[in-house]
């Protein structure tokens, strides 16, 4: 069991507009893969192409290296989860989970036991006579991840499954997904647009934008070296900036390995991590910039930091709590920035 999926040139069009462009990626079987972007860019779409329940216009997928664009949800061996559940109100749980063996025509006895199995491993065995208006939103999500695991997928999908729940059950939740998804070995796919959430769950993240792939890698590959400036402002964290005006000196220190000189010259950016940059120098290779604070705010581990370069460029950095001088940085002071130059990251593409 535990299907891989491939996407090739898969394309969704919606009245002449692209909103998945020709992606092409690659989702190893037994992984959790997590499909991020902000609203809009199409995660919503490329998931219900996978699952069937949306034709795709062009291209293909395969699960398991077999071409499945043609075939219908059931043929396929994906089961979807859904972001509000879609639980039946008027069933109870055991019938809720039950009910994908009742419409492939499989007995009472042999479908109540199956289900059965299924509340046990997600922990709802004591409620599986309650109807869904009666369970709250957490246990809601286990009945609609049980009725989703009973037809034995190879892949479970999943669109924006945490988003219902409030952030403490969202973080506990969450754990329980990779656990689940850990023990029973199965692909997830998994749609979210909280960076946070997909850099805790997943193997694989696959980033987003406007119906194209920006970046696919762990979650720490893509925080180390993000390839874009659309990946670095979206995951966070990071500073893109341009190397001209007050970091004019940068221009020809940032070297891009994969672009050519004429395009570097001409609009040459890159990104720094907030918590690369400090106020006092580690090395003297440090690159020093100077720096107006506009603001600080107290973030329990660290100080966040703003301010504005010489040129107007604005730079945000991170200080550990612990030495963070509150007399000698706040709004309205000048300072110097230093971070190491090899923490500078050139977008790829
Ligand atoms: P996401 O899940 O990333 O928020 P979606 O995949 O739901 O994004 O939508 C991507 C784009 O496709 C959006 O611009 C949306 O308005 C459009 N779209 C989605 N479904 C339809 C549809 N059935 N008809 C026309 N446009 C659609
Ligand atoms: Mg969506």
């Amino acid at each position: 069991m535990s299907g891989s999926i491939e996407l090739v040139q898969t394309t969704k069009v919606y009245d002449q507009v692209s909103v998945v462009d020709a992606i092409n990626v690659k989702v190893e079987k037994g992984s959790y893969c997590c499909l991020l972007g902000p609203s809009g860019c199409g995660k919503s779409t490329t998931l219900r192409m996978i699952a069937g329940h949306e034709a795709v216009t062009e291209g293909d997928i395969l699960l398991n290296d077999r071409n499945v664009t043609r075939l219908t949800p059931r043929q396929r061996g994906t089961a979807m989860m859904f972001q509000d559940y879609a639980l039946f109100p008027h069933m109870n749980c055991l019938d809720n989970v039950s009910y994908g063996l009742k419409v492939s025509g499989v007995s009472k006895l042999v479908r109540y036991e199956q289900a059965n199995e299924m509340l046990s491993l997600v922990n709802m065995a004591e409620h599986a006579n309650k109807f869904p208006g009666q369970l709250s939103g957490g246990q809601q999500q286990r009945i609609a991840l049980a009725r989703a695991l009973i037809c034995k997928p190879d892949v479970v999908l999943l669109d924006e499954p945490l988003s219902a729940l409030d952030p403490f059950l969202r973080i506990q939740m969450r754990k329980e997904l990779k656990q689940l998804q850990q023990k029973l070995g199965l692909t997830f796919i998994h749609v979210t647009h909280s960076q946070e959430e997909a850099f805790a769950l997943a193997d694989q993240a696959i980033v987003m934008s406007r119906g194209k792939i920006e970046q696919v890698g762990s979650p720490r590959a893509i925080f180390e070296s993000p390839n874009t400036p659309f990946v670095a402002n979206f995951i966070g964290g990071h500073n893109v900036l341009k190397a001209s005006g007050s970091l004019e000196f940068l221009s020809n220190r940032v070297v891009n390995p994969d672009s050519d000189d004429a395009l570097l010259e001409a609009n040459l950016s890159f990104s720094v991590r907030a918590d690369h940059i400090t106020t006092q120098p580690r090395s003297d290779k440090d690159i020093v910039v100077k720096a107006d604070v506009i603001s600080t705010e107290f973030q329990a581990q660290f100080y966040l930091l703003e301010c504005v370069l010489e040129d107007g460029q604005s730079i945000t950095c991170y200080q550990p709590e612990e030495s963070f001088d509150v007399h000698l940085i706040s709004s309205g002071k000048s300072l110097y920035l230093y971070w190491p130059q090899e923490r500078i990251n050139t977008f790829r593409c």
